[in-house]
This record gives structure tokens, sequence and C-alpha cells, in this order.
């Protein structure tokens, strides 16, 4: 018994370790963000540069999303540059999903404010 008590506590031990290697390298790879591990091949988010209203909506990494246009019907592309840029920098609703191509949300927003002041 005494024996079988120890090989398990080894075996703890030895998974704590490879957990430990483990999240190291995927800290060296960029795959670790607030503590959180993230798929490969996605962009990671700074979870601190957003604006959310709870823990739940924060965003640890970004990735394309593909959707159809509410206006016109067309395909586009919110790509995870675009996102973070648009959560992080422009301080963006954590809540927002793409909804209208370019196109169609200029011709919204012209509609609703007027054409932008040029310089
Ligand atoms: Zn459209």
């Amino acid at each position: 018994m005494k024996i079988q008590l120890s090989r398990k506590v080894l075996k703890r031990k030895r998974a704590e370790k490879k957990e430990r290697r483990r999240l190291s390298a995927l800290a060296k790879a960029g795959r670790l963000v607030a503590g959180v591990e993230i798929p490969p091949g996605v962009l990671a988010a700074d979870p601190f540069r957003q604006v959310y209203g709870g823990q739940y909506a924060v965003k640890y990494y970004y990735k394309d999303i593909s959707y159809q246009c509410s206006g016109c019907g067309k395909h586009g592309t919110w790509s995870a540059e675009q996102q973070k840029r648009y959560f992080e920098e422009q301080k963006g609703n954590i809540f927002n999903e793409p909804k209208w191509c370019h196109r169609c949300h200029r011709k919204r927003m012209l509609a609703r404010y007027g054409p932008k002041e040029t310089q």
C-alpha cells in the first residue's frame, strides 16, 4: 500500500513537472495569454486593453470571422488583425459581431451621421 501511494505521488510530481514544461513552452511560443492557453495559429489578444463588462466576455485570442452582410448579402471576413485593432485600440464594444460589409456600413453611417468632414 505504501509503495503504491509513493508511486502515485511520483506520478503526480512527474505530471506537474511535465505541465510546467508544457506551459513554459507555450509561453515562449506566445500561446499563453493571461495564463490561458490559446489554440495554434490564432492572433494573441491583450485582454487588459479591451473594454469588457464581465470577465466572461474577454477575448484571449482572435481569429478570422466569416459573416454575411445584413444589407447586401455579400460574404466577408473580419480578420483577426482588424478585430485586435477594433477591440484594443478603438476600444470597441466587446459584444460586437460583424454584420455589415464595409460598403453597407459606410452607407449606414452616412445616413445616420452625415458625411464625414475631411481635412
Ligand atoms: Zn453589404
